[in-house]
This record gives structure tokens, C-alpha cells and sequence, in this order.
């Protein structure tokens, strides 16, 4: 489903690569997290995949279509079929929610009759049904973010990916958002989250990649924690007693 073999990035001017060989295969339906300090590399790997940025080397394949022969004219028709949901939530502020979400099915070719009826749909899904007429900054930070998230599954993307979707939430908002990404995981969309929120990783235990100085150091691929570097993890601590410990308590008669 996505597929990187061998990508590396260096910015022009950089002495380093962003991006230093990173071979990254996510299988489709799976919820991968993507982690690492500031400066890791995981934005340019997001933008590496909505094709925002263009590997040096290295092959990137994404749902069955190898980027090296997506042309630029046909860049905007690759990203809709990507669900991309921002930090910034990036809402149209002059259109409603209704609107907002409405637009990018028109923009991606579906009929009007098709739009009245995919939008209550997906604004059910968010749980946002009853704010349909409302604008942009009538509305939470974490409800903004849910018309962003409506917006970018309207179209039934087989892939959603996320660069730091929580970053202006609070706690709770954050938890209500990760759910919803779940659920639409659920439905059967791959999904891919940069985070720096070391509890949502935590809780959740699914994949989670470490990215440092450009390269995956680390790829839990079940029952994942955060972490920032190459360290193993510990297994849990045995807490039985072994049977040579056992033995010795037993009193010979
Ligand atoms: P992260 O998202 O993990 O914080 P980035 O992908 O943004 O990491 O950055 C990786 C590296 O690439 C950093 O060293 C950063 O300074 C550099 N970089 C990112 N974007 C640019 C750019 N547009 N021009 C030059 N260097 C950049």
C-alpha cells in the first residue's frame, strides 16, 4: 500500500540528508505512527508520499503507483485519491462546514445528487451533523480538526495520512480525534500519523516507526511505544518464579 525502497532527500543547501535510505513498507489497513524528534525526517517522508517533495533516489510506490510516473499536471488528481489531514486543519473560513466538505467532492468530479448524499453521511461519521451550517471559527479547535478529517475521507481514500493532527488539541480533543482515526482504520483505511504524543502511541499499541537524522531506527510493528532512538525494548518483566527457585523451598522429609 505504501512503499518506499532506498529514499533519500537532501534539501538543497543541506549538508545532511532529511532523508537517508529509508526502506518502509506499511501493508494496507494497517495504523502506523510515525515518530522521531524535530528534524527527524517525518515530514519530508509525508511529503515524500503526497509527492509535495521528490526523492534524489530511491523508489516510492503509493496504492500501486510508482511516483516517478506521476507527471505534474496529474499531481492533483494523485493527491485526491490520499486522504491528508493537516495540523492547521486548513478549512476554507468563508464556507460552512457542510461547504467545506461539499467542495472537495466537487472539486474531485462527483455529482451534485452524489455530494447531498455523501456529505450528511460523512458528517455523521465525525459526529458533526448538527453543526452543518456552522463556519470555521464557530467551532472548537478539536471540531475543526473532525470537518478536516470528513473532508479528506469523503472520498473514501484508501490511505489517510496525518502530519501532527493533534498538535493544537488538548487532551481530551486529541483522545476523541485518535478514536475517530481509529474507527475510519476500522473501516478498512490505512492510516499514517506523525505525533510527538507519547501517551496516544502508548495507548493505542499499534505500529510505530522511529525516524532519527533521516533514518528508521526502529520499527515496532506490533504493540508499539514510543521511542526516540534504537534502543530495544524491554520485554515485560518475568514476575514467575523458576521451577530451580521453586525446588529449593521444598522440605525433603
Ligand atoms: P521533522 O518533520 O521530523 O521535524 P523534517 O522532515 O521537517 O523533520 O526535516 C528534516 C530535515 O530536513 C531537517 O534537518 C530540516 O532542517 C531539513 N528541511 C526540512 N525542510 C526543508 C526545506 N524546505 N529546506 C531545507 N531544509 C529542510
Amino acid at each position: 500500500m505504501i512503499l518506499l525502497d532506498n529514499v533519500t532527500k537532501t534539501y538543497p543547501g543541506d549538508a545532511h540528508p532529511a532523508l537517508d535510505g529509508v526502506s518502509l513498507h506499511i501493508e494496507p489497513n494497517e495504523f502506523v505512527f510515525l515518530v522521531g524528534k524535530s528534524g527527524a525526517g517525518k515530514s519530508t517522508l509525508m511529503k515524500m508520499i503526497t509527492k509535495e517533495e521528490n526523492p534524489d533516489s530511491g523508489k516510492i510506490i503509493i496504492g500501486g503507483i510508482d511516483l516517478d510516473y506521476v507527471k505534474k499536471r496529474n499531481i492533483p488528481n494523485y493527491r485526491r485519491r490520499l486522504g491528508v489531514v493537516f495540523q492547521d486543519f486548513k478549512l476554507l473560513p468563508r464556507r460552512t462546514v457542510y461547504e467545506n466538505v461539499a467542495l472537495a467532492l466537487e472539486i474531485a468530479g462527483m455529482s451534485g445528487r452524489e455530494i447531498r448524499n455523501t456529505v450528511p453521511k460523512v458528517l455523521e461519521l465525525v459526529g458533526l451533523l448538527d453543526q452543518a451550517k456552522k463556519f470555521p471559527n464557530q467551532l472548537a479547535g478539536g471540531q475543526q480538526q473532525r470537518v478536516s478529517i470528513a473532508r479528506s475521507v469523503a472520498r473514501q481514500p484508501k490511505i489517510l495520512i496525518a502530519d501532527e493532527p493533534t498538535a493544537n488539541l488538548d487532551k481530551l480533543t486529541t483522545e476523541e480525534i485518535i478514536n475517530l482515526l481509529k474507527k475510519i482504520n476500522d473501516f478498512g483505511t490505512t492510516i499514517l500519523v506523525t505525533t510527538h504524543n507519547e501517551s496516544i502511541v502508548n495507548n493505542l499499541q499499534k505500529r510505530v516507526i522511529t525516524l532519527k537524522d533521516g533514518r528508521i531506527v526502529n520499527d515496532q510493528k506490533v504493540n508499539g511505544i514510543y521511542k526516540l532512538d534504537a534502543t530495544p525494548v524491554q520485554p515485560p518483566q518475568r514476575t514467575l518464579q523458576t521451577p530451580g527457585h521453586a525446588l529449593k523451598k521444598v522440605k525433603v522429609a
